[in-house]
């Protein structure tokens, strides 16, 4: 499953080899400030950052140190104060609103920490959620829905309410609402803060299956060394910078031995 290319989809720019071999998602020099004057505050302070497509990275570091900020802007809920935001190559910056939004809703998928799911609503109609924002019918939405279910394990609980399900299910249930959409890129927001350890071990089985066997590249913010582990890449940020960018330990199954 693979995305059209970024900049047919939005029109933006005709699609070219270059393009195509960009990094999934790039930084340049990428400096956030909130605030003016002496109360500015350097929230990003000139991140370069490149993430190839297939990868799985973890982005770590203290509070305050402008992981939130990166994903924001990763997310494209965000700019940048300057610098340039890359996505397939294309330029985030120079896309207006409505095609921000239309990269958001074709090419990102987003868990959060606390799930966010509708209460009163169904797993079912949860995942179909995006499809209704993009006019999918009604008989395909229900089709893909239940697909993406599947996919995380749920086949059976599409009429259960996130009320009548374990935490581990309601952070499945938002991943298969993530994926809905056949996703590039998932980004997940500390995806098992909110869990135990069982059921946070599972959820990472989950993200590493998708990122494996889907080809979905994952961004995961953790505070969880057990769980940065499960990544191929773990990002330090400190004090709005990348204090190291390196390759994790275990789960890339080449020997782990240093
Ligand atoms: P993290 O996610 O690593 O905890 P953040 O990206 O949330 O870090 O924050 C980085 C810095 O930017 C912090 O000092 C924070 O107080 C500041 N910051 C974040 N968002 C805002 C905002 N909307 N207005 C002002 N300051 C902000």
């Amino acid at each position: 499953m693979t995305s059209p290319d970024v900049a047919e989809t939005l029109g933006s720019a005709p699609a070219s080899a270059p393009v195509r071999a960009a990094p999934l998602v790039e930084f340049r020099a990428v400096t956030k400030v909130y605030g003016q004057g002496a109360a500015a505050m350097r929230a990003l302070d000139g991140v370069d950052l490149s993430i190839q497509a297939g990868e799985f990275v973890a982005v770590m570091g203290p509070s305050g140190s402008g992981k939130s900020t990166a994903m924001n802007i990763l997310g494209c809920l965000d700019t940048p104060s300057s610098g340039s935001y890359r996505f397939q190559g294309v330029p985030v910056e120079g896309l207006s609103r409505d095609q921000r939004a239309l990269l958001r809703r074709n090419y990102l998928g987003f868990v959060f920490q606390g799930f966010n799911l509708l209460n009163r609503t169904s797993a079912l109609e949860n995942v179909e959620l995006p499809l209704v924002y993009r006019r999918t019918p009604r008989a395909e939405r229900h089709a893909q829905a239940r697909r993406a279910l599947a996919q995380v394990g749920l086949t059976g609980w599409e009429h259960h309410t996130p009320g009548e399900l374990s935490g581990g299910q309601q952070q499945r249930v938002a991943i298969a609402r993530a994926i809905v959409t056949g996703p590039s890129l998932l980004l997940a927001d500390e995806p098992t803060g909110n869990l135990d350890s069982a059921r946070s071990h599972e959820i990472m089985d989950l993200l590493t299956g998708l990122n494996r066997e889907r080809g979905i590249t994952v961004l995961m913010v953790t505070h969880e060394p057990d769980m940065a582990a499960y990544a191929g890449r773990v990002i330090h940020f400190l004090d709005g910078r990348v204090a190291d960018d390196g390759l994790a330990g275990r789960s890339q199954g080449q020997g782990g031995q240093t």
